[in-house]
């Protein structure tokens, strides 16, 4: 799960990291009313939404030479005409795709001074399982241009779980970033509390671009974008309310309600399995008979007809879709029942093209028979292989 800046930065301020003063504003005149409880005499605009580049980024509804969604205002009536351009309009950003976000909420922070901007970030390391700290001189731009032009710039620091995060690792990121006296100490001081944050929040990634040298000599994180690990939310009550279900693929919002774990892929066959790794052999062996799954969607071990059917009814909002393939296994769950959800779930939703079940274990020739039975349209399958050859099959003949 992620969250907007501003929230982000309220989280880290919390724990102790330096941040600018700033408030969230849903409205223009909520922008300009935070003008009047900041220092000033620099204000910044910000556009929030669940992508970076925003300062580089166009609104589809302004002339392409208008600003970006990172502005610079220097009065209350400059922000007044920024929030004003801004607010529910498109945003594109390089991370946002071509279809772009719409910006609801805006952050209007203190504007500083920036002698420098610099790169830090925290992250599970899948390769070697544990925390690293990914440092780089060189801030304020795309970090995966950097790693790939220049990969000598960007350091990367290891954290054993074992000792959690010391001050020698502090150190060590204040020496990638150049820096020495109190900046030093600023940055091993930021570390320590990144640190603390990612693990006192179960944060799977915390990234920091720029962490800027003001020109008062002190280093501030200027933007962060923070993501939870979704397994650990039911600890952080307090994190989930700060989900903010306008910036999710609605059908992906609409599986989790099911816990149903779904992804939409750009394919026309729409998969409906049980087990992740089920999921993807099926998804593999579509693409090997010639054609593209739709989505990747694993019902569960416990899929109940409510969850067949919600499963069903998310695959056909996608005017992608083709035809269907069902790949359940039966193991706690009994291939008759499902094979009834199948049907119960076909009928309320009125299928309109074509759908392949393939089951296999408990009760699999009961199963089979009731599908036959049906009355339905449901091509039967033997196994895997024979299971997405027909539904490749069934998907052309109707083009
Ligand atoms: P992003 O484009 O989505 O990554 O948004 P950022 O928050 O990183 O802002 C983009 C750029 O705007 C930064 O790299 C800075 O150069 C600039 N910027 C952001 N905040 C300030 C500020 O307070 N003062 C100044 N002078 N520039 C800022
Ligand atoms: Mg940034």
């Amino acid at each position: 799960m992620n969250i907007h800046e501003y929230q982000a930065k309220e989280l880290l301020a919390k724990f102790g990291v330096p941040v600018p003063a700033g408030h969230a504003a849903m409205s223009v005149e909520e922008a300009v009313a935070a003008t009047a409880k900041l220092p000033g005499p620099l204000y910044v605009v910000k556009a929030q939404i669940h992508a970076g580049g925003r300062g580089k980024g166009k609104f589809k509804e302004l002339p392409p030479e208008a600003k970006g969604g990172v502005r610079l205002a220097k009065t209350a009536d400059e922000v007044r005409a920024h929030a004003t351009d801004m607010l529910g309009n498109t945003l594109v950003t390089i991370q946002t795709g071509p279809a772009g976000k719409q910006v609801n909420r805006l952050y209007v922070t203190d504007g500083v001074d920036i002698e420098k901007e610099f790169y830090l970030a925290m992250l599970v390391d899948r390769a070697t399982g544990r925390i690293a700290i990914v440092a780089s001189t060189e801030g304020g731009m795309d970090i995966e241009e950097v790693a790939h032009h220049s990969p000598e710039k960007i350091h990367t620091i290891t954290i054993d779980p074992a000792t959690g995060v010391m001050p020698h690792h502090g150190r060590a990121v204040a020496a990638a970033l150049g820096l020495s006296g109190d900046l030093a100490k600023q940055a091993e001081n930021i570390t320590l509390k990144l640190y603390d944050a990612f693990i006192g929040t179960d944060a799977s990634q915390m990234e920091i671009n720029p962490l800027a040298i003001t020109g008062a000599g002190a280093l501030m994180v200027l933007d962060a974008k923070v993501g939870f690990d979704s397994n650990a939310l039911y600890r952080h009550p307090d994190l989930v309310a700060l989900r903010d279900l306008t910036e999710e693929d609605p059908a992906e919002v609409e599986a989790s309600k099911y816990d149903l774990a779904f992804i939409k892929l750009d394919g026309n066959i729409g998969c409906l399995v049980n087990g992740a790794g089920l999921a993807m052999a099926t998804m593999d062996i579509i693409k090997l008979n010639g054609a593209e799954p739709a989505n990747f969607l694993d019902v569960g071990g416990g899929a109940s007809k409510e969850k067949v059917t919600a499963a069903f009814k998310l695959i056909l909002q996608d005017p992608a879709v083709k035809g269907i393939l069902v790949n359940i296994f039966g193991g706690i769950m009994r291939c008759d029942i499902i094979a009834e959800g199948i049907i119960a779930a076909a009928k309320e939703v009125s299928l309109a093209v074509p759908l392949v079940v393939r089951l296999e274990g408990t009760n699999v020739e009961l199963g089979k028979e009731i599908l036959a039975n049906s009355g339905l349209p449901i091509v039967s399958a033997d196994n895997l292989g024979d299971a997405a050859a027909k539904i490749v099959a069934e998907v052309k003949k109707a083009a």
